[in-house]
């Protein structure tokens, strides 16, 4: 199977319809299209993928971290380093949970994949993030610790 690059994808032709899609149809996709193939293992799945596309992703420091995340649309970061192995991640108007009603769990297991796969790429370092906050346990924003090892 081919792995297609960043650059092909981004090859769209719909002159009617343009290149963007409703948030509604992403949050279909991805959760309840992918919670309902991958049940349990959906969380892990989603992280592990959201890693691998923050390692594909260009950057080299937190300020390109900072804009990618905005430009691809999946939140506004806020970065606050602890120290030079610890992060914490806050993300507002997170693509998959802002606005989200309370459910008691929390589920952005992409965005804190990329997160940790975008913070490997700049430091070199292995990076584990874990959400700490999320609109569906009750905050207006999302939130991960990131740990360098
Ligand atoms: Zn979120």
């Amino acid at each position: 199977m081919k792995a297609y690059t960043i650059e092909e994808i981004k090859s769209i032709v719909r002159p009617s319809l343009g290149n963007e899609v409703p948030l509604e149809l992403f949050r279909i996709l991805r959760i309840i299209g992918m919670r309902n193939l991958l049940g349990e293992s959906s969380g892990a799945a989603l992280y592990m993928m959201g890693k691998y596309v923050g390692s594909i992703l260009d950057v080299s420091n937190e300020e390109e971290i900072k804009d990618v995340i905005k430009s691809l649309r999946i939140g506004i970061p806020q970065i606050e380093k602890k120290d030079e192995s610890h992060y914490i991640v806050k993300l507002y108007e997170c693509i998959t949970c802002a606005g989200f009603p309370y459910t008691g769990e929390m589920f952005c297991d992409m965005e804190s994949g990329i997160l940790a796969g975008l913070f490997e790429k700049i430091t070199g370092k292995k990076a584990k993030s874990t959400q700490t906050k999320s609109w569906s346990v009750g905050y207006n924003y999302c939130e991960f610790d990131i740990i360098l090892y």
